[in-house]
């Protein structure tokens, strides 16, 4: 049984380590796809954020050059006919910028780089004029993605407000940035069918996304848990959230820009990161279970296979058994066979030394057995000898007593250890034990079966060659048979 159980035990393990092995894995790969993932939009995020901080920038440096040269020439100069050339070129020049503007303490157009100025026109009203008018700082300020009136384009406005000599209010220089132009540098990069790229401003408010929504602009992210809380507590990383816009659960990488309160948010769908991990993953579960059935039913065929062996190695094991006993028994009386009786008395003597012990041999044979068949038949003769053996088995009292059926109705007795005198009491008795059976044998002077016996013993160190010790007990039974049958003679 306990190969069973090992053969159990060792399917069991090999299946739970197949499953374990093959599910450490897959893990190991999910993990290192969305490492990969994590790295790959921190990088993005950072190029992004350099992109812009360098549009910014770009845009920037001609505002600030204005308000120096409007310092320096005084506000009157923004009217001349060569401010409005340089604005012009400027915008030209620089891809991103849409419009360069000079408003007046009031709001009014004072020059910009468009073909025309509109009349009446006036951006007292703009968020950025607010601005700058209540707040007294130098630093350039990013607006809320608006609507261009001239143009019609969704813009980013930059703007700085402009003081006259005396520190007071006198004007806003502007420069408009297309979202078209994020828009354009977004495309460039590859980031699936659900991945994100976004510029909104520090305070959550989106400027431009890709895939833009229809509510792009002005759409506030602070609720969300990047600026909620990833934000807050560092600039630049990353992060796996699901998304307030979408509730799609992406990967994304943020970043701060260094000079403008302005966040670039790179995402991409875990989804699609772990695509290709999933086709693995579902191909190795696939293997799996084909490998898994498969030991399952090679364990069963090992499983009937053992028990298969064990089943015939007891039933040979039976049979080998009896086979044994058969080949060494007399079918009809259960005694030892000739063959026994020969192997037995050759271990005796055929080590070629001296018996130690004495050795005595009894011959029997039926008397006038043949008119007993003659006269009862074969079978009641059969049974005649049965029941002579059974007297002569139950007479044996010494395991080392071999009882054997010599041929036909001829018996004998093999007694190691016993001398004549054991030999002839054994003998007597088992003459008498057959008379008291009182079979009925009419062919027999006595009317019922006898035996006649003879017995041949010999002392140690004295005994002759096996057959001349058969021999003598057989003379000596032929003796008995000569003197008048129903005795026991010794040699
Ligand atoms: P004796 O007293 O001189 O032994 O006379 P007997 O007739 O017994 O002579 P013998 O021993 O030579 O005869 C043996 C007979 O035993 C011959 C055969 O008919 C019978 N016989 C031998 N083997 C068997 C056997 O297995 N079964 C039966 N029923 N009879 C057997
Ligand atoms: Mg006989
Ligand atoms: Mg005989």
């Amino acid at each position: 049984m306990p190969v069973l159980w090992l053969a159990g035990v060792f399917t069991v393990l090999v299946c739970v380590s197949i499953i374990s092995i093959t599910l450490w894995q897959l893990r190991e790969e999910r993990t290192h796809e969305l490492a990969m993932a994590n790295t790959s939009v921190a990088n993005l995020s950072r190029s992004m954020a350099q992109q812009a901080d360098d549009a910014f920038d770009q845009a920037d440096i001609p505002v600030a050059g204005i308000i120096e040269r409007l310092a320096y020439d005084g506000f009157e100069s923004a009217r001349s006919p060569r401010m409005h050339d340089y604005l012009r070129a400027v915008a030209a020049s620089v891809e991103q910028i849409q419009g360069l503007f000079i408003y007046d303490k009031d709001g009014n157009w004072v020059a910009t780089s468009l073909g025309h100025t509109p009349d009446n026109a006036n951006n007292a009203d703009r968020e950025y004029f607010q601005f700058h008018k209540a707040i007294d700082s130098s630093l350039p300020r990013i607006g809320s993605a608006i609507r261009s009136r001239t143009t019609g384009d969704q813009v980013i406005p930059l703007s700085r407000r402009i003081n006259d000599a005396d520190g007071n209010f006198s004007g806003v220089v502007l420069a408009t940035i297309e979202l078209a132009y994020f828009d354009r540098f977004f495309d460039r990069f590859d980031i699936g069918n659900q991945g994100v790229i976004s510029l909104a401003l520090a305070d959550g408010t989106l400027l431009a996304r890709r895939p833009e929504i229809t509510t792009t602009t002005g759409t506030s992210l602070a609720e969300g848990e990047l600026f909620s809380r990833y934000l807050k507590e560092r600039y630049e990383g990353t992060a796996t959230v699901i998304s307030m816009l979408d509730q799609i659960k992406r990967i994304y990488g943020y970043k701060r820009l260094d000079s403008y309160p302005l966040v670039v948010l790179v995402g991409l769908s875990e989804y699609e990161v772990l695509d290709s991990w999933r086709q693995n993953a579902w191909r190795s579960l696939l293997v799996i279970i084909c490998v898994l059935i498969a030991n399952l039913l090679f364990g069963l065929l090992l499983f009937q296979q053992i028990r298969f062996g064990l089943k015939a190695e007891s039933q040979l094991r039976i049979a080998s058994h009896s086979l044994e006993k058969l080949a060494l028994q007399d079918s009809l009386t259960g005694l030892a066979n000739r063959r026994h009786f020969q192997k037995i008395l050759s271990l005796e003597f055929n080590d070629g030394g001296a018996n130690l012990h004495p050795l005595s041999l009894i011959m029997i044979d039926i008397d006038l057995f043949k008119s007993y068949n003659d006269a009862y038949g074969h079978v009641s003769g059969d049974k005649c000898i049965i029941a002579v053996a059974l007297c002569i088995r139950n007479s044996l009292n010494r395991t080392g007593d071999l009882a054997v059926r010599y041929g036909g109705e001829e018996m004998a007795i093999f007694l190691p250890y016993n001398d004549a005198r054991g030999a002839f009491a054994l003998a007597e008795k088992i003459r008498l034990a057959v008379l008291a059976l009182d079979l009925e044998h009419m062919g027999n002077p006595l009317g019922i079966v006898s035996i006649s016996l003879g017995v041949y013993a010999c002392l140690p160190h004295e005994c002759p060659t096996l057959d001349a010790f058969i021999e003598r007990a057989d003379t000596a039974l032929y003796t008995a048979k000569h003197q008048g049958r129903n005795r026991t003679v010794v040699r």
